[in-house]
C-alpha cells in the first residue's frame, strides 16, 4: 500500500529505488558490491564467521558444564542455546545467501540486511520473552561481524556501481541488480555520511536532523536527493521496499503505485534536462545585467572534492571544512605532515585559484566520531566547538596552523577562523599564528603568505564589526550558525525546524550590516552558509550588496543563472524594502 512520509527537503532531485535500512549502530559496516565471481567465497566468509561463533559457544558450554549453579546459572546455559538456535536459523542463512547471490552485496552488508529483517519480526511478536530475544540477535550479529574481520579483509570489487537511472520501465522490470538503492537510517553523523560519499547509494533518508545540520550539508555536497527529519521512516519502511525521494518537497513515498511512479519518473527526467541546460552556462562569466562581477566559490569537505569544484566552474574554494579530515578516526588526529599534504592537494587541485581553509570546527552536531556524541553537555551547540575547541587544545591548533601555512607555499591560501566572538579569542588566534610562523622559521621549513578571515556566525560578532575589520582581511558570513544563534534554534533539531528562518528580519539586518560595513572599508565579504546556494535568495543577497557566494559545487550553475538575470541597481532598492518589512518573506513574494 502506498503511503508518504514528510520530512525536510535537504538535497534536491528525485531518487527512485529500493530501501536499504541500516541500523545507526551498523553504519560503519562496509557497503559495496562484489563481483559475481566472488559470490561463493563471500558466502563462505559468512559461514566461517558463523562457524567460529558456534565453536566459541560450544567451548563455553563445555566449560560451564563442570561449574556449579553459582558460577554458571541455569539461565546462562539456556541463553547459549538460544544463541546457537539463532545462529543456525535457516531464515538467517538463507536470507544472507540471497542478498549475496541476487544483489551482489558484500558479506557484512548481506548479514546486517538480513538481521534487520529478522529484528523487525521480533519487534512484532506478541510474546514479551520472544520480543526480548532481539537483544540476543544483536549480540550474535556483533560476534559474527567481529569473527568475519578475521576471515580476510573483504575485497571491494565495486565501491560504487553506477546505478541505472530508474525510470518507470526499469521498475516494472523489477530487476534484482542494477536497481538504485536508497539508504534509510534513524540518524547518520557527518562522519558516517563521509564514508558514504563514494558509495552505492542514490539517495538518503534519516528520521532526525535539521535542514542545515552537518549531515544534511554532506548529503547536499554529494548532490543526491535526501530527506532528513522524516521522523518514523526507519520504522515504517521495510528492507527492500520501493521508495521515491522527492528531495525538492522533502517527501518520501513508499511502495508507490504505477501512476505515482510514472509521475516521478517524468519529474526525474525533467530535472535531468534542466541540469543539462544549466551546463551551457559553465563558461559564462558570472556578471549581472548591469555589469557587476560576482564571485561564485565552492564549499568542499575533502581535498578530493577540488576537481568537482573546478568542473562546476567555481573560481576558488570559499570554504574547506577541514574538520572532515579529523572525523571518523577513533580520536587519532591527523598530524602536521598528513594535514599539510591534504591542504596541499586541495591547493594544487584548484590550479592557482584561491582556497579558503577553515580551521577545525568540531563539536555540537560534528563529533569527531559518531560514537563520541556529546551527551555530557546540556547544550553542545553553545559549548566547546570550533575556535573554542582549538584554543582549548593549543598543540592541536598549532599543528593545524603550521600545516596550513606550509600549504600556502603552493598557492593562494586564505585561512578562515570559525565562531569567533571575543576580542580575547581574536588576540589568542593571532598570537597562535605568530607562534606557528616562528616555529616554522626555527625549523627552516618553507611557508607562504595567507589572507586571514573570520567567520561571522555569532550575533555578537556581527555586532562588533569594527573589532573584526581591524584584525582581518575578509569576513565570511556563516548563515547556518548565524541563524541558529540569532534565533536560538538548534539547527540539527527537526522539532524546531519550522522556526529556522533565514528571512527573519534580525538575521537579514545582521547580514546587511556586515556586508555594508565590509564594502565601506574595502574588505572582502562572502556568504558561505547554505543561504549562498539557495537560488530563491540570490537576488536578495545581490540586492544587499553581496558579490561573493560560496556553496556546494552542484549549486553553482543555478545560482549563476540568477546572477545573469539580475540588475543589482534595481535589486538594491528592492532589498532595502525587504529589509524594512515586518515579514520579509511576504515582501519578497509580493515583488
Ligand atoms: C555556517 O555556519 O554557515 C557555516 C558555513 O559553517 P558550518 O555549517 O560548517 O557550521
Ligand atoms: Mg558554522
Amino acid at each position: 500500500m502506498t503511503f508518504s512520509i514528510h520530512g525536510l527537503a535537504v538535497s534536491k532531485g528525485i531518487a527512485i529505488g529500493r530501501a536499504v535500512l541500516v541500523a545507526s549502530s551498523r553504519v560503519d559496516v562496509a557497503h559495496y558490491f562484489i563481483d559475481a565471481s566472488a559470490v561463493v567465497s563471500e558466502i563462505d566468509r559468512v559461514r566461517k564467521g558463523r562457524d567460529t561463533v558456534v565453536e566459541e559457544i560450544f567451548r563455553l558450554q563445555a566449560s560451564i558444564a563442570h561449574m556449579g549453579p553459582k558460577e554458571a546459572p541455569h539461565e546462562l546455559s539456556a541463553l547459549l542455546d538460544v544463541h546457537l538456535m539463532l545462529l543456525q536459523d535457516e531464515e538467517l542463512i538463507g536470507g544472507v545467501k540471497r542478498w549475496i547471490t541476487e544483489r551482489l552485496y558484500n558479506a557484512e552488508w548481506a548479514l546486517t540486511t538480513q538481521l534487520e529483517i529478522i529484528a523487525r519480526q521480533f519487534d512484532e511478536m506478541e510474546d514479551e520473552y520472544l520480543r526480548e530475544r532481539k537483544a540476543d540477535l544483536e549480540q550474535i550479529a556483533e560476534r559474527v561481524l567481529r569473527a568475519m574481520k578475521n576471515t580476510g579483509s573483504p575485497l571491494a570489487v565495486h565501491s560504487t556501481r553506477s546505478p541505472r537511472k530508474s525510470s518507470q520501465q526499469d521498475l516494472l522490470l523489477d530487476d534484482t541488480v542494477d536497481v538504485p538503492l536508497i539508504l534509510i537510517a534513524h540518524d547518520l553523523s557527518p562522519a558516517d555520511m563521509l564514508q558514504f560519499k563514494q558509495s552505492v547509494f542514490a539517495g538518503f533518508i534519516t528520521d532526525v536532523g535539521g535542514k542545515t545540520s552537518h549531515t544534511a550539508i554532506v548529503a547536499r555536497s554529494m548532490d543526491i536527493p535526501a530527506v532528513v527529519g522524516a521522523r518514523q521512516a526507519s520504522q515504517l519502511v521495510r528492507q527492500d521496499d520501493w521508495v521515491i525521494i522527492d528531495g525538492d518537497a522533502g517527501v518520501v513515498i513508499v511502495d508507490p503505485s504505477s501512476i505515482i511512479l510514472a509521475e516521478y519518473g517524468f519529474k526525474q527526467r525533467q530535472g535531468e534536462l534542466e541540469r543539462g541546460r544549466l551546463q551551457r552556462l559553465l563558461h559564462t562569466p558570472a556578471v549581472t545585467l548591469d555589469g557587476e562581477k560576482v564571485q561564485l566559490l565552492a564549499n568542499i569537505e575533502m581535498p578530493e572534492d577540488a576537481p568537482a569544484a573546478l568542473t562546476a566552474g567555481a573560481l576558488g574554494v570559499g570554504l574547506f571544512r577541514s574538520e572532515f579530515l579529523f572525523m571518523g578516526r577513533q580520536g587519532r588526529l591527523p598530524g602536521e605532515e598528513e594535514q599539510y599534504q591534504a591542504y596541499r592537494r586541495a591547493v594544487e587541485g584548484m590550479q592557482g585559484l584561491p582556497v579558503t581553509i577553515r580551521t577545525v570546527d568540531v563539536g555540537a552536531d560534528k563529533p569527531l566520531d559518531s560514537t563520541l556524541r556529546d551527551d555530557a553537555h546540556l547544550n553542545p551547540a553553545l559549548g566547546l566547538r570550533a575556535i573554542r575547541w582549538s584554543l582549548a587544545d593549543p598543540a592541536m591548533f598549532q599543528t593545524q596552523l603550521r600545516a596550513i601555512l606550509r600549504a600556502a607555499a603552493h598557492g593562494q591560501v586564505h585561512l578562515l577562523v570559525p565562531m569567533l566572538a571575543h576580542a580575547r579569542e581574536i588576540r589568542q588566534t593571532l598570537a597562535h599564528l605568530d607562534h606557528a610562523r616562528a616555529m616554522l622559521d626555527n625549523r627552516g621549513v618553507a611557508y607562504g603568505p595567507i589572507k586571514l578571515g573570520a567567520m561571522i556566525e555569532i550575533p555578537a560578532a556581527a555586532l562588533s564589526l569594527r573589532l573584526f575589520l581591524k584584525h582581518f582581511d575578509f569576513l565570511s558570513i556563516g548563515t547556518n550558525d548565524l541563524i541558529q544563534y540569532t534565533l536560538a534554534i538548534d539547527r540539527a533539531d527537526e522539532s524546531v525546524a519550522h522556526l529556522y528562518d533565514p528571512l527573519h528580519p534580525a538575521v537579514l539586518r545582521l547580514m546587511a550590516d556586515t556586508i555594508a560595513e565590509c564594502r565601506a572599508q574595502g574588505k572582502g565579504v562572502s556568504v558561505c552558509g547554505e543561504m549562498a546556494g539557495d537560488v530563491g535568495l540570490t537576488r536578495l543577497l545581490l540586492g544587499l550588496g553581496l558579490r561573493s557566494f560560496s556553496m556546494h559545487p552542484a549549486q553553482i550553475l543555478a545560482v549563476k543563472q540568477e546572477v545573469l538575470r539580475a540588475d543589482t541597481g534595481k535589486l538594491a532598492l528592492w532589498a532595502q524594502q525587504v529589509l524594512e518589512a515586518e515579514d520579509p518573506a511576504q515582501a519578497m513574494a509580493a515583488a
